[in-house]
């Protein structure tokens, strides 16, 4: 999957250390107070050691001071539990706040991508990238980084102060720590890749079981539960023994530990117990100096618990930033026109020459000149694969031509903002996109803010309101994932709906090729000819009533045109038209 974005063009340079700060940028302040209060409970944590010689060899001189000690570490341990608090919560929430604003600049960024951005990428690896992703940078920065800081200030800290304590002592450790370390790194990275290697196999059973459900009607009328299942199961079941393994090293590695610390401390404070014997030392320094010992032995484990966390963290940083930083293909002008409006609506081709950017041996569309008019019915007629539907997408400016340039009345459309620019079309596909909201919400997609009285003239107009009479809730009815609920014909009535409730100057209209019923087919001439006269409009015809009603035919053939006129004089001077409208039309 990954390999998929290294096809990304143009993701400007940037460096990882620049998007952490950018990151961080925004919450400075934030991730500041947490980093004093931080050091404060790491500078009283590596304190206590001191206080408890204090207490200790106090107590051997005289209670009274042993126990004004004892008082001064419980007001230090008071105020490093309320340090410990506040710095909590001040992680926690900058980790909260810093995945909600990700997962939002994520969204916002890909929702406005053009279309070639998702031929090159899987829906469910951009899913998994605002979700799976930005959690683990949640978990990372909410604690996991100042967990790492925080151990290895200790361990820095507690390795001075063992040294301090006692340099002959402090040097017995050191020749230890290797061999505590060792193991440690070596499980270390093992139980990293087992755990890289559970979370492909999760990743795995997602992927198997999100296509199953999506067509779950599918495999049980082709009775493939069983394979199915069968087929899921044994991921799970893959993932399930390699965690199985992951568990009992771990679990390896915490006896060794839990043994290795033990003995390394139980040898120091044997050889530290002669030197108190022959007085070289005390036992409240002995006591310190295990207890310096104690927190480096910890603070190591810690840190190589938090590394592989860390690493996973940059990953998942990486993969956020490609899309953050990738620019698209079809970019907004930076000083786009304001246009005047009402618009013209008069649309004109000059020169384009195109090809989609995944085939960029094949010419999709060569229109030298074309002129469409104001107010003017224009019907595109060709063969599937001709070209017609890449017309609507160069005039919305899905993608750009590769030569030549199409002007709105006069400005050329990449000279306009896109939103402007579509602001002036209404576009109805052949296959119109149902949403899992209401039919209300789903019509006023056409017009954000239009009234209800609109969107029920909008929908009476098109025709909705004849099946919606039969829905449970009327306009309240949710219609289901992907309009689940609704036939095609009744679906694209409601594209219709929202594109009279949009009310543009120029209309787009891809007529459904299979056969609508009839209530369907005359929502849709009812559409046409309500707006007919004051308003532009191409349709990609499949139907003779349309073709016949229309101004004007162009023929497209191969991405060009091929004829243009009338159906009459079309039909008398092309004889693939007539060969088309015999096959298509009758
Ligand atoms: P029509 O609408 O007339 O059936 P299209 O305009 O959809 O035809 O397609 C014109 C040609 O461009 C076809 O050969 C089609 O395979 C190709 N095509 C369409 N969309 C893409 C795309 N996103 N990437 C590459 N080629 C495409």
């Amino acid at each position: 999957m990954d390999n998929k974005f290294k096809n990304f063009e143009n993701p400007k340079k940037y460096k990882l250390d620049q998007l952490l700060f950018q990151i961080f940028k925004q919450h400075l302040f934030w991730a500041l107070g947490a980093l004093v209060f931080l050091l404060l409970t790491v500078i009283i944590t590596l304190s206590l050691p001191i206080m408890a010689r204090y207490i200790v060899d106090g107590y051997v001189f005289s209670v009274e001071t042993g126990q004004k000690y004892l008082y001064l570490s419980c007001a230090l341990v008071a105020v490093a539990a309320f340090g410990t608090a506040i710095r909590f919560y001040l992680i926690t929430l900058l980790g909260e706040r810093l995945v909600s604003d990700l997962r939002q600049a994520l969204f916002d960024k890909i929702i406005n991508f053009s279309p070639n951005f998702f031929e090159k990428t899987l829906t469910g690896d951009l899913v998994s990238r605002i979700n799976a992703d930005t959690t683990l940078v949640q978990s990372v920065a909410g604690s996991t980084l100042s967990l790492a800081v925080r151990n290895t200030l200790l361990f820095l800290g507690g390795i001075a102060l063992m040294f301090s304590t006692s340099t002959k002592l402090a040097s017995f450790s050191l020749l230890i720590i290797p061999i505590i370390v060792f193991p440690l790194l070596y499980f270390g990275r093992f139980l990293r890749k087992l755990t890289r290697q559970t979370q492909d196999k999760l990743a795995n059973s997602a992927g198997v079981a999100s296509e199953y459900i999506f067509a779950s009607t599918t495999i049980q009328t082709n009775s493939y539960q069983l394979k199915a299942t069968k087929e899921y199961s044994n991921i799970i079941e893959d993932s399930y023994l390699k965690s199985k393994t992951r568990v009992l090293a771990r679990s390896v590695m915490i006896f060794l530990i839990i043994m290795l610390v033990f003995l390394a401390i139980s040898f120091v404070v044997w050889t530290g117990l002669k030197d108190v014997e022959s007085g070289n030392f005390s036992i409240g320094e002995l006591l310190q100096f295990c207890l310096y010992s104690l927190v480096v032995g910890v603070s190591v484990g810690a840190i190589t618990e938090t590394y592989g966390e860390i690493s996973k963290f940059l990953g998942a940083l990486d993969r956020i930033g490609e899309i953050l930083r990738t620019v698209d293909a079809v970019e907004d002008p930076p000083k786009p026109i304001t246009l005047k409006t009402p618009i013209n609506g008069s649309i004109t081709f000059k020169k384009v020459k195109f090809n989609y950017p995944m085939r960029k041996e094949t010419l999709a569309l060569d229109i030298p000149d074309l002129k469409i008019h104001k107010n003017e019915k224009v019907a595109l007629v060709g063969l599937s694969g001709a070209g017609k539907t890449t017309v609507f997408q160069l005039i919305q400016r899905l993608y750009d031509p590769v030569k030549g340039s199409i002007l709105l009345d006069t400005h050329p459309i990449n000279k306009i903002s896109k939103e402007d620019l579509r602001q002036q079309i209404a576009y109805v596909p052949q296959e119109p996109v149902i949403f899992s909201k209401s039919v209300i919400d789903n019509i006023r997609i056409g017009r954000v803010g239009a009234s209800s009285e609109e969107v029920e003239k909008s929908a009476k107009l098109a025709c909705v309101e004849e099946f919606i009479k039969d829905l449970p809730q009327g306009y309240d009815t949710i219609l289901g994932e992907r309009g689940l609920l609704i036939s095609v014909g009744q679906k694209q009535r409601i594209a219709i709906a929202r594109a009279i409730l949009r009310d543009s100057p120029i209309l787009l209209l891809d007529e459904a090729t299979s056969s609508l019923d009839a209530i369907s087919e005359n929502a849709i001439k009812t559409a046409i000819d309500n707006v007919s006269g004051n308003k532009t409009i191409i349709v990609i015809a499949h139907r003779l009533s349309t073709v016949k009603n229309a101004d004007r035919i162009l023929f497209l053939e191969k991405g060009k045109i091929e004829n243009e006129g009338s159906h009459r004089e079309l039909i008398r001077t092309n004889k693939k038209y007539k060969k088309l409208t015999e096959l298509q039309f009758l």
